[in-house]
């Protein structure tokens, strides 16, 4: 059934429903970057959708992104790192990536930097706010946001590009749009506090459900799986409701 989806096809409609977003609010569609979340994607159907054009690839798991990587031809695509990370997965995931969507403590943010200062390398990061307060959603607090920013900045291994948030899933879109206003209006906070070192300029928000409404809302990124590879096999609690996982 996955031999009959045509990466390159549905890659095309959602860059054209992403210019339409844009032309809905005025704003100017090279502003939104598409990353496919490849997350249970085989790594030819991976190729594929890279030779077809895509130059973003997001990863959310570290034990599949070890299996799969060499398999990858990463050559004209950036891999970033997508999904919730423990801890004691920060040098498995290191190893392949330099841009990970998802620090939202500070263990974690000392746990890599004590890593990269090892390396002596540097990367760049979101942070990811739980902007819809699900307690099955991981993310820091949004009132615990700029704190965190501001001690993960002191860090100079870690270059804060931006936010990341996944919206309320509701058959409400305006459940959905109140996630991405927050996590824009945070970002607006940020940038008023003229925090050293941190940049604000991407934010990664809307997946296959919700990018148009994301997209409007002001996103930069949005990250899609569904839309481009079909229904994943395997629900996506196996991915973002670790509870036991939450180190
Ligand atoms: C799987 C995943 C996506 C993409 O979800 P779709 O609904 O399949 O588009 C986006 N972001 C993260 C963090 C994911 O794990």
């Amino acid at each position: 059934m996955t031999d009959s989806i045509d990466e390159e096809r549905n890659i095309e409609l959602i860059q054209e429903r992403i210019k339409r977003a844009c032309e809905r609010v005025g704003r100017n569609p090279d502003e939104v970057q598409l990353l496919l979340a490849t997350k249970t994607v085989s790594p030819e159907r991976i190729n594929r959708a890279i030779h077809s054009g895509a130059t973003l690839i997001g990863e959310s798991r570290a034990q599949e992104l070890a299996e799969k990587y060499d398999k990858i031809d990463y050559k004209d695509a950036e891999l970033h790192f997508i999904g919730h990370l423990q801890t004691n997965k920060v040098n498995q995931v290191l190893r392949y990536t330099s841009f990970i969507h998802s620090v939202d403590r500070m263990r974690l943010a000392n746990r890599l930097h004590r890593r990269l200062t090892n390396l002596n390398r540097k990367i760049d990061i979101l942070i990811q706010v739980n902007t819809s307060y699900e307690e099955s959603k991981f993310g820091v607090k949004p009132e615990d946001a700029i704190e965190l920013i501001e001690e993960v900045s002191k860090l100079d291994t870690l270059q804060i590009k931006g936010l990341m948030t996944i919206g309320k899933l509701s058959s409400d879109p305006d459940e959905a749009r109140q996630c991405f206003r927050l996590l824009k209006e945070i970002q607006q906070e940020v940038i008023e506090k003229e925090i050293p070192g941190v940049e604000m300029d991407i934010l990664s928000m809307g997946m296959s459900d919700d990018f148009k409404i994301a997209v409007e809302e002001g996103s930069t990124m949005v990250r899609i799986g569904t839309s481009v590879f079909g229904e994943r096999m395997y629900p996506d609690s196996c991915y973002w409701n670790e509870k036991a996982e939450i180190d």
